[in-house]
């Protein structure tokens, strides 16, 4: 069988989440990376970054999954804001503020 990356998870905690919804929809994920940081200590940031693999055939479903996930991951962040650049209060409706443009 052939593994392809789909996603890299921030961390373990993360990427035995995304393994679990995948599990979820009986897609079996294989993580790389995983042992690591806990074998070799403190790491720095990116090396504890873990990417998940699947099976090619299950690529465009996990593909899928994935993006609905990132999706609600992006949607919970969201909240009402206060403006860096002139400090206007931005509902989350909105990406860039209202007022001046910023990001
Ligand atoms: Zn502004």
């Amino acid at each position: 069988m052939n593994y392809t990356i789909v996603y890299r998870a921030e961390n373990s905690y993360e990427a035995n989440f995304i393994k679990g919804i995948l599990r979820v929809y009986s897609i079996e994920s294989k993580l790389l990376g995983d042992n690591l940081s806990i074998a070799v200590g403190e790491l720095p940031v990116d090396a504890m970054q873990v990417d998940i693999l699947v099976e090619n055939t299950n690529l465009v479903k996990t593909k899928k999954i994935l993006r609905d996930y990132k999706n609600n991951l992006t949607n919970k962040k969201l909240k009402d804001r206060n403006c860096i650049n002139c400090n206007e209060l931005i509902p989350s409706s909105f990406e860039k503020c209202w007022n001046c443009g910023t990001q």
